[in-house]
């Protein structure tokens, strides 16, 4: 049977994908996924001077990257197109007429001072300001005649007035919610250049594509109370709403640049990976019921519910994130971390050519926060490590030189060189030299010393694996003169 469950995410294409809004997205995304139902992409893009298309653009890459898809959207088509809302002022059209015949909507032409004025008297009486109605009164045929005077006009939606009511919605989130009418002014629905609202358009699109779920951040809660009037109006069912808390920073204020990277395309850059946003935005306010919280999307769809979304606000913590991205570095395996990793050295002038990557990949995975950091630390393979010649001169002495030398001989007659291999032959030499009492940092910090030019780094085993034997040996050679 087919699902009743029809969501939408409905971004405006006026920016690069936010966290807030991915968040949304995700929620949207897991909630049809676990229930079979499908998941529609609107474009709402009616504010002329602040969209573009390459913002689209950058939005639908960011969901894909997520692994979000969706079953109807601009992109796809599907049957209850076009979706995007500059494409559909018809549809629109029909339903403002639909309200001004109704009368639950009227033509106003009062001019953006009358507007001012009336706020500023309002602010000074410590009145809320409100559009009083002044257009309201309007007969049919003075509306006409400004109409046809070329005044241009919008068009607000009527709130009841005389007999102000609760407009009450169920929440699936928060706790269900009343708002006065009276706390809402008589809002604009079409504006003068004749294009809808954002109030007025989500309303007829949610009704028109069929929508059940409007599940979006609680910022809305008094657009979903502007927006029910409007279901009222038309007579058509109220989908089930959903309001998700806000994310705040660490500083319990509301989450912006301030705060560092707010767009998914940022964190994507900075190296982090699709796999731990996801499981990053699906901590921000939801948990599964008990300690875990390492999942991947799958696991995702299978544990998410709404019941246990909460309803306080998400903190943002930026530390966490890191924790998050470097536990995913270590599980994914190491053929996608190596393409991962591929570009950013590129980027760092770093020449693959002749190197196995993947074991670059495998040595340094354990030491990375984030994607950019592995030029610093895949460095060592590449060129001659820096040494000091002070730390040359005490490689050349006893006891290192005898560690060194007898590590050498063994990396040299060795037939094959893989991990395994290499921390049995480590252990060998480490047994060896013990006879000498020669042990523990002894042996291992001069090798590494020769090997890297470092203090510390990737397990010695992983940098010699890395390496490969012709460059072990030579760093080898060239460390003991
Ligand atoms: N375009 C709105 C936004 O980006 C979507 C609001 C809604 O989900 O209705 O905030």
């Amino acid at each position: 049977m087919e699902s009743p469950i029809r969501v939408r995410f409905a971004p405006s294409p006026t920016g690069d994908l936010h966290i807030g809004t991915s968040r949304t997205a995700l929620f949207n995304w897991l909630f049809a996924r676990r229930y079979h139902g499908q998941v529609v992409l609107r474009v709402e893009d009616t504010d002329k001077t602040r969209s573009t298309k390459e913002y689209e653009q950058s939005i639908i890459e960011s969901l894909k990257w997520l692994g979000i898809d969706w079953d109807e959207g601009p992109d796809i088509g599907g049957e209850h197109g076009p979706y995007r809302q500059s494409e559909r002022l018809n549809t629109y059209k029909y339903y403002w007429k639909r309200l001004l015949k109704s009368n639950h909507a009227y033509y106003c032409f009062c001019t953006p001072e009358e507007l001012e004025e009336e706020r500023r008297s309002a602010l000074e009486s410590s009145r809320m300001p409100m559009y009083g109605g002044k257009c309201r009164e309007l007969s049919d045929t003075e509306r006409e005649k400004r109409r046809l005077s070329g005044q241009k006009g919008v068009i607000r939606f009527k709130v009841e007035r005389d007999d102000p009511y609760e407009i009450k919605f169920k929440d699936l989130i928060k706790e269900n919610i009343n708002i006065s009418s009276e706390v809402i002014g008589d809002f604009i629905i079409v504006k003068a250049d004749n294009m809808p609202t954002y109030n007025f358009a989500a309303a007829v699109d949610d009704i028109t594509m069929g929508i059940s779920h409007v599940l979006r951040g609680e910022d809305h809660i008094t657009n979903t109370a502007r927006q029910t009037m409007i279901y009222d109006a038309l007579e058509t069912p109220i989908p089930m709403f959903g309001h998700f808390s806000m994310i705040l920073g660490t500083d319990k204020a509301k989450l912006s640049k301030r705060h560092g990277a707010t767009s998914i395309e940022e964190y994507k850059r900075k190296g982090y990976l699709s796999e731990t946003i996801i499981n990053y935005l699906s901590l921000l306010s939801w948990s599964p019921g008990d300690e875990s919280e390492i999942f991947d999307i799958e696991e995702l769809v299978k544990k998410f519910s709404i019941e246990r979304v909460s309803k306080s606000p998400a903190i943002f913590d930026l530390p966490k994130l890191d924790w998050l991205n470097g536990q995913w570095i270590r599980r994914i395996p190491v053929e996608r971390l190596t393409l991962l990793i591929e570009p950013y050295l590129t980027a760092a002038g770093i020449d693959t050519e002749d190197h196995n990557v993947q074991k670059i990949s495998e040595a340094i995975r354990t030491s990375i926060t984030t994607l950019a950091e592995a030029p610093g630390y895949a460095k060592i393979f590449f060129g001659d490590p820096e040494i000091s010649d002070d730390t040359l001169k005490e490689l050349r002495e006893e006891p290192s030189i005898k560690v060194l030398s007898l590590f050498r001989d063994r990396i040299n007659e060795a037939d094959k060189l893989d991990c395994d291999s290499i921390k049995e032959l480590i252990k060998g030499v480490a047994g060896d030299l013990k006879e000498d009492g020669i042990k523990g940092k002894a042996v291992y910090h001069p090798i590494r010393l020769a090997l890297t030019g470092l203090d510390s780094g990737p397990e010695l085993f992983s940098v010699i694996d890395g390496l490969g034997q012709k460059r072990t040996l030579s760093r080898l050679d060239k460390a003991i003169g």
